[in-house]
């Protein structure tokens, strides 16, 4: 399984792009960088985008790639989240007044996009490539994924605070080859950090502590300010499991 990072971070700003994974060249997790990472040719060659939930840092470009590529898709394009997502996008977003309703243009036979509904823990499969929404603790109703093919696995979390199902499915899942995991914000701004549930070094700590095995952790979407605060306290937390998700890489697993 090939995993190209498109957008690491929780903000953006010179360097840092939004959250966003290539999966095999073909799928997208989350879509908050999807048109300023990639050219057009390979725009074209994305068909499907599964969003872990409705926040602008996952979806800000949904509306830009689907200018870019509507045109020259020989199909529409799918997008894969829960019905809450899915609420979330049709009023905020596709609303006409944000940006048009895909979902009906260029006409409602024959959208550009169209929406599937997916339910927490119940698998489905995507070019070879079997994905479990695992519910998380965040400010809206969020879905980590469970992503695994050739008997390989990796866990998503997406956004979120201190959470409990995730931890379980990683501990549950055979050959599992890394967790990658938020860490939003330094210490110092804990407080921000419970309020809007995600993770600081301190509260990841903690939170692997319900980790039964050996696992390359990966962190990620670190807010733009708090990067260089952030790398030193995962420092200091002295354990060589964790490392960054590194932006631009192509991961094969
Ligand atoms: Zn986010
Ligand atoms: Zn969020």
């Amino acid at each position: 399984m090939k995993i190209e990072v498109l957008g690491g971070y929780g903000g953006e700003s010179l360097g840092c792009r939004m959250t966003c994974l290539l999966i095999n060249d073909r799928i997208a997790l989350d879509a908050g960088s999807l048109s300023q990472a990639l050219s057009i040719e390979r725009q074209v060659q994305v068909r499907s985008i599964l969003l872990t939930h409705s926040h602008m840092d996952h979806t800000s470009s949904i509306p830009f790639f689907i200018e870019n590529v509507f045109s020259r898709a020989e199909r529409n394009i799918d997008i894969y989240t829960s019905s809450a997502t899915v609420y979330a996008i049709r009023k905020y977003l596709f609303n006409n007044a944000t940006w048009p309703d895909f979902t009906r243009l260029p006409n409602h036979l024959l959208p550009a996009v169209r929406f599937h509904e997916l339910k927490d823990e119940v698998p489905f499969e995507l070019g070879g490539v079997r994905f479990t929404p695992i519910p998380v603790d965040h400010l809206v109703p969020t879905q980590g994924f469970l992503i695994q093919q050739d008997g390989k696995a990796v866990l998503w979390s997406s956004d979120t605070g201190p959470t409990q199902r995730l931890w379980e499915v990683a501990n549950e899942t055979a050959n599992l080859k890394a967790i990658c995991i938020d860490v939003s914000f330094s210490n110092d701004l804990q407080h921000i950090a419970d309020v809007s549930f995600h993770l600081t070094p301190r509260t990841l700590e903690r939170e692997l502590e319900k980790l039964d095995k050996k696992v390359p952790i990966l962190l990620h979407h670190l807010k733009p300010p708090c990067i260089d605060a952030i790398r030193a306290e995962v420092k200091r937390l002295n354990n060589p499991d964790i490392d960054f998700l590194e932006q631009g890489k192509v991961y094969e697993f």
